[in-house]
Parts: structure tokens; C-alpha cells; sequence
């Protein structure tokens, strides 16, 4: 495939954006070579500037459950476009995307609705602290809430890829009040706790591991959690901003029947417009301004567009509940045709998978925390990713990402995939 036009627009870009990309991992650092840049999109497609077709399994870091420029969607945030794109006032469709999302999602009363993930995580630690009357948290080593100074304490996604899980710019002062622990580890959680005593607001987690490739939570770990926190008075804070309206309608919770005392939501729920959303029982979320001590805001916040997309996707999610079912089918399907390709070649591999999350690690022992997505083989990856985006299947560009499979795929879609997987395996060692 010939990528000449992204070149040319990488080199471009890199002259007045920092590393050409206004998000990292976009930049391929972890892989080498030229970012693709995509001119546009159709359902499981995306087309590039340099003409070339590729299947998406990114769609857009997970946002694009139902395909690219999915009709229902699109019409609603024309219509909506069109009568005004912000007023900073409120709006009768927030309390209609507010009241669907409540009715899907267990164990929350409100949810208020911000403009990314990173919002949605920093404001929720915020509430808890302010809730709790805590300063501490714990998160896991290798999970990513965003970019706000709490969570750059190895932090996983494209922080770790870029080696720097602790980031330059976080005070001392800040990364003191962020505990770490290991995922997958009870009772290291709980060694953290008795050092700790009544010090610790909440433990935030991704139910299911989705920036450190795709972790399952080990039978018992999200109870036990759950157990620890009723213990000890800490909140148990689910980041499903990947898992959210994905895993299932009702998110990590049903799926899982764990019940998690804040959520936070992104990607999905804004139907690939810029959207987070922080959730949990009334007596929590009044807490929060106006009507409780704890601060937050946004001028877009609950943006006329935004909800527009978002509701619309919520709506066909909650209409068409069998997608979950069926996309789930599809990368049960994927899941075994890689296996059995990676297999008959020989190569060491791992392929974690939760419903339509699944990833590929180069690595023979199990991958269940963040050493051992650490220690499998990147040169194989790099070999494996190149490999693939040459036969047009667009996976992420590094190890410590997830794939996320949307229902516009078709089983040839999926099959050409598996034997594009097949003649790669050939090359890596
Ligand atoms: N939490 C999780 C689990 C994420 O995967 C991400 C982003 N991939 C975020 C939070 C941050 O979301 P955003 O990039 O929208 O700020």
C-alpha cells in the first residue's frame, strides 16, 4: 500500500503540531513509520488520503460500537447543527440522554455529562474525596483515567508506550495522594489499605483492562474489591469509559453483577462526539454544584451536538439490545480464527478477550497485569502491526491498546482478516 499523501501531511503537521498529533499514540511512535491519515469513514471502512481502504478495528478507540458515520447518528447531530451549536443554557434533550443512561446503567440515580473520559475520571476522584472527606486514591499500574495529574502515576495507553507512566508536570504534593497497586492482586490491594487506614477516598479501576492491551479482571477481583471497599468506607470508582454501553447495555456492572459506587463514562455514550459522564446514587451525585459543596463545570459541557450523538447511539443501543450478542459473536469468531493462525506458525502469543475487546500479546505466559503485558515481545508486535496495515487491517498501533470491534463488520470482513493475521504470522519470530 502506498502511504505518500500521510507523509506528506505527517511531515506538514509535525511543523506546527507537536509530533503532528493532537493525541500521542496517533503519532505511531511505538511501531514506526508514517500515521495513516484518514480522509473518511463507512460502517467497518476507513478510506485514506491516499486512497487505500482498511478494515477498522479501533473505530475510533471504541466510540464507533455500531460503524463509522452510522446513519441515525449523523441525521440527529445535522438536524440538531442546524437550530445552533451552543448555547450554555440548559437543554430538554440532556435530561433525555441523563434519564435513558440512568435506565440502563445499575445502581446510578444521576449522571452528569462532561466533554472526555479524562473529565469524567478527575471529576468523579474529585466527588469521592469530596464525598468520603479523603485524600488518597488507588489505581491500578497500567490502567489510564485520562491525563489529569492523579492519574500520570503509571499510567498505562499511550503514557507507558511513550515511556513516561509518571509524567513530567505532576507534582510531588499531587502523586503522593495516588496509591498504586497491582491489577489482578487482592491481596496487594489490601496491603495498601492497612498502610493506609482511613486515609483512602476510592479505588478507581478499568473493570476489564483495556490500556495495558486487554485485561480481564481474575475471577473474584472486582468482588473482592467490592468487599474491600464496603470494609474500609472507600467508594469503588469503575472507569468504563471503554466498557460503558459496550460490554453489555448496563456496561462492566451487569455484566460482571458488581455493583461499583461511581461510573464513569466516555467514548460510546457521545456516539463519537466529544463526550464523558460521571455517574452514581443520588446521595453522592448531590454532592455536587449547584446544589452540594463539590465544584464542577463546563461550558460545553451537555453540548447540544454532543447529546445529540449520544442520545441517538444510546437509543439504538438500547433499542437493538442483541447488538451486544452479535458483535460479541463476531469477535468470538475473530478470537479463534487469529488463534489458530498464530498457532500453525508457531508464534508465542496471548489473546485476551471480554466480549468486543481483544488484543494480541507476543508473549507465551498468561498477560493478567501490567509486568506481564510489559514483558511480551514488542519487536514481533511492531513486525505483526506493520504487517497487518499492508494488507489493510488497521489494529492499534501499540501494544498497550485494545481493539474494538463494531457491528458493521461482516464475517468476510473478519475472515479476510484472519488470513491476512495467517500470512503475517509467517514473518514474526
Ligand atoms: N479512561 C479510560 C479507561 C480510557 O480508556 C480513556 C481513554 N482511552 C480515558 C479514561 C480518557 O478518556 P479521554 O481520552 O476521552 O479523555
Amino acid at each position: 500500500m502506498n502511504y505518500q499523501r500521510s507523509s506528506a501531511l505527517f511531515t506538514e503537521a509535525q511543523k506546527v503540531i507537536p509530533g503532528g498529533v493532537n493525541s500521542p499514540v496517533r503519532a505511531f511512535t511505538a511501531v514506526g513509520g508514517t500515521p495513516v491519515f484518514v480522509e473518511k469513514a463507512k460502517g467497518a471502512y476507513l478510506y485514506d488520503v491516499d486512497g487505500n481502504k482498511l478494515i477498522d478495528y479501533i473505530n475510533s478507540w471504541g466510540p464507533m460500537i455500531l460503524g463509522h458515520a452510522h446513519e441515525p447518528v449523523v441525521s440527529a447531530v445535522i438536524d440538531k447543527a442546524k437550530k445552533g451549536t451552543s448555547f450554555g443554557m440548559p437543554t430538554e434533550i440532556e435530561t433525555e440522554i441523563a434519564a435513558l443512561a440512568v435506565s440502563m446503567v445499575p445502581n446510578i440515580d444521576k449522571i452528569r455529562f462532561v466533554n472526555s473520559g479524562t473529565e469524567a475520571c478527575m471529576s468523579a476522584v474529585r466527588l469521592a474525596r469530596g464525598y468520603t472527606g479523603k485524600d488518597k486514591i488507588i489505581k491500578f499500574a497500567g490502567c489510564y483515567h485520562g491525563h489529569s495529574d492523579s492519574f500520570l502515576i503509571q499510567a498505562g495507553s499511550g503514557a507507558v508506550t511513550f515511556g513516561a507512566p509518571n509524567s513530567p508536570g505532576v507534582t510531588q504534593g499531587t502523586a503522593k495522594d495516588t496509591l498504586l497497586a497491582t491489577y489482578n492482586d487482592l491481596n496487594n490491594v489490601e496491603e495498601v489499605i492497612a498502610a493506609n487506614k482511613d486515609e483512602i477516598a476510592c479505588i478507581i479501576l478499568e473493570p476489564v483492562a483495556g490500556n495495558m492491551g486487554c485485561i480481564p479482571p481474575a475471577k473474584g477481583f472486582l468482588e473482592g474489591l467490592r468487599n474491600l471497599c464496603d470494609a474500609n468506607n472507600i467508594l469503588l470508582i469503575f472507569d468504563e469509559v471503554m466498557t460503558g454501553f459496550r460490554l453489555a447495555a448496563g456496561g462492566a456492572q451487569e455484566l460482571f453483577g458488581v455493583r461499583a459506587d461511581i461510573v464513569t463514562f466516555g467514548k460510546v455514550i457521545g456516539g463519537g462526539l466529544p463526550v464523558g459522564a460521571f455517574a452514581a446514587r443520588k446521595e453522592i451525585m448531590d454532592h455536587l454544584a449547584p446544589i452540594g459543596p463539590v465544584y464542577q463545570a463546563g461550558t460545553l459541557s451537555g453540548n447540544p451536538l454532543a447529546m445529540a450523538a449520544g442520545l441517538a447511539m444510546l437509543k439504538e443501543l438500547n433499542q437493538n439490545r442483541q447488538v451486544f450478542e452479535s458483535i460479541n459473536k463476531k469477535t468470538e469468531y475473530l478470537h479463534k480464527g487469529l488463534n489458530a493462525a498464530l498457532t500453525s506458525e508457531g508464534v508465542k502469543f496471548t489473546i485476551n478477550r471480554v466480549g468486543s475487546m481483544i488484543s494480541v500479546h507476543f508473549s507465551e505466559e498468561p498477560v493478567i497485569d501490567f509486568a506481564s503485558a510489559a514483558a511480551a515481545n514488542n519487536e514481533n508486535f511492531k513486525k505483526f502491526f506493520h504487517g497487518m496495515l499492508n494488507e489493510g487491517i488497521y489494529i492499534a498501533p501499540s501494544a498497550f491498546e485494545t481493539w474494538f470491534l463494531c457491528d458493521a463488520l461482516s464475517y468476510e470482513d473478519l475472515d479476510a482478516t484472519i488470513t491476512a493475521c495467517g500470512k503475517v504470522a509467517k514473518t514474526l519470530a
